[in-house]
């Protein structure tokens, strides 16, 4: 059983012992690179500008977009 507690790097919220890449201020949790989701899209966040979940999201999109446009 790993013991070690690294308090400079928490783990995911959803993935306990996977060590988690983003925080989201909205909801003060951590999140690995696979749960880089708004946990409440709808939900006014006042960190949105400046959050890297939404940021990455809302790339995301746009690569999904560009890829439908460039089919059609
Ligand atoms: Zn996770």
């Amino acid at each position: 059983m790993n013991t070690y507690v690294d308090t400079a790097m928490p783990s995911c919220a959803r993935h306990p012992g996977r060590p988690a890449t983003q925080y989201c201020q909205k909801s003060d949790r951590h999140f690995c690179d696979e749960c880089l989701a708004c946990a409440n899209p709808k939900l006014y966040c006042p960190h949105r500008t400046a959050c890297i979940i939404w940021f990455f999201e809302r790339e995301k999109r746009r690569e999904k977009r560009e890829e439908k446009q460039a089919r059609n």
